[in-house]
């Protein structure tokens, strides 16, 4: 296996000139380039070398809990005491307080590492930009200290059965009996379950009335109650994904289970879209660093395998074939375009803007 390398100076390159980084008020290029060697470096030396075996081993549902593969969560705890979630959670709540425009750095290089892992740990600044924007100032306090420790992760938890692409179809309930609960069925949910984090909050779109679209509202729901009981959300299958068997795409059962309201009723598809928009940019990131891993293994195999004769009747390599280059540096620039395009989505996020835009 070719291991792992962080194209950091492709990355650097196209933040800086394609995307133009350097116009967003407070980007400090001298810092993002000194923060992802130190990533860069980490990425490389362990949480790459966990992806193959734990694709192979998988991870796997057992009385109703997800187990992660073997050393995933030794590394997850290393990410955490290093600090790296709580890169975008402001220092007041315990985090960095940087913009969005380091993680189009740090998601692209933790998914060529290890895609399934990042699967997982990526929802995180999403959620910290939902309850920084729509967050009281006590779910602020309560939930973002967790999130920058590492002591939670986060879902995202939209889709169902009979509701992907066509969010009107929601049929997950929300009940305020003196505390909201929510009852339903969400499906494909990204670290539905895992045995990382001591806590999960899911942010759950349910809904609260029957007015289509503007019915839904945001809802946190934790893994555990107030009370330290589990909540209510159990996981009742892991979907089978072909290269992403590390990764717990959940089918989560929600009965009754506690949850607090994020924003205003029927505010929830203004509140989820701030995660969706993290969550698209970084699904945008995963596509690349897949295309920019694929190139580096080929260069380096074209590069190393003798075939064929030069010109000069010397011993030629693969890549001295001008249709073999062709095709190498084609893969290189599908890498290139694709990251200039998901990096002006972080200028453009990181500037307060919606990179993407959602017609209902
Ligand atoms: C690995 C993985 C992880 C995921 N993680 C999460 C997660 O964490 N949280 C979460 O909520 N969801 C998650 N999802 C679900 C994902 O967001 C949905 O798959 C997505 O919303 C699309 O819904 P669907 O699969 O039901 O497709 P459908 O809505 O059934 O669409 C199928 C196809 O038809 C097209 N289509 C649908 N409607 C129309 C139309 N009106 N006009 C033209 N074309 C149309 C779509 O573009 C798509 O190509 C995950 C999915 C995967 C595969």
């Amino acid at each position: 296996m070719t291991p792992f390398k962080a194209p950091l100076d492709d990355i650097l390159f196209s933040l800086n000139h394609v995307a133009m980084a350097g116009s967003v008020t407070g980007f400090d290029p001298t810092l993002t380039a000194e923060i992802a060697h130190h990533f860069a470096a980490f990425a490389e030396g362990e949480i790459a070398p966990l992806d193959a075996p734990g694709d192979a081993q998988g991870c796997r549902l057992e009385n109703g809990r997800v187990h992660m593969p073997e050393g995933f969560a030794a590394v997850y705890r290393a990410y955490a005491d290093q600090g790296w979630p709580g890169l975008t959670v402001p220092e007041e709540y315990g985090g960095q307080g940087m913009d969005a425009l380091l993680l189009a750095v740090t998601s692209e290089v933790f998914s060529g590492a290890n895609h399934s892992l990042q699967m997982i740990t990526g929802l995180v600044p999403g959620a910290v930009g939902v309850l920084n924007r729509f967050g009281t100032e006590a779910q602020k306090a309560k939930y973002l200290p967790e999130l920058a420790s590492g002591a939670a992760l986060a879902t995202m938890a939209l889709t169902e059965p009979g509701a992907g692409s066509d969010l009107s179809r929601i049929r997950c309930r929300a009940h305020d009996e003196g505390g909201w609960h929510i009852t339903g069925e969400k499906s494909f949910i990204s670290g539905g379950d895992q045995d990382l984090s001591a806590e999960i909050l899911h942010l759950v779109l349910a809904r609260t009335s029957d007015a289509g679209v503007k019915g839904l509202s945001l809802f946190l729901c934790p893994s555990t109650r107030r009370d330290g009981s589990r909540n209510a959300v159990q996981v009742s299958r892991i979907e089978e994904k072909m290269g992403l068997h590390a990764s717990p795409t959940c089918h989560l059962v929600f009965d009754g289970a506690e949850a607090e309201l994020i924003g205003g009723e029927g505010q929830g598809l203004a509140a989820m879209f701030t995660m969706m928009n993290h969550a698209r940019c970084d699904v945008a990131l995963q596509g690349v660093a897949h295309a920019a891993r694929a190139w580096d293994i080929a260069r380096r195999y074209g590069d190393a395998r003798t075939q064929g004769r030069r010109a000069d009747g010397g011993a030629a390599v693969l890549s001295d074939h001008a249709d073999v280059a062709r095709m190498i540096d084609g893969m290189d620039a599908m890498a290139l375009g694709g990251r200039g395009i998901a990096h002006l989505c972080f200028v453009a996020m990181a500037r307060g803007n919606s990179p993407i835009w959602w017609r209902s």
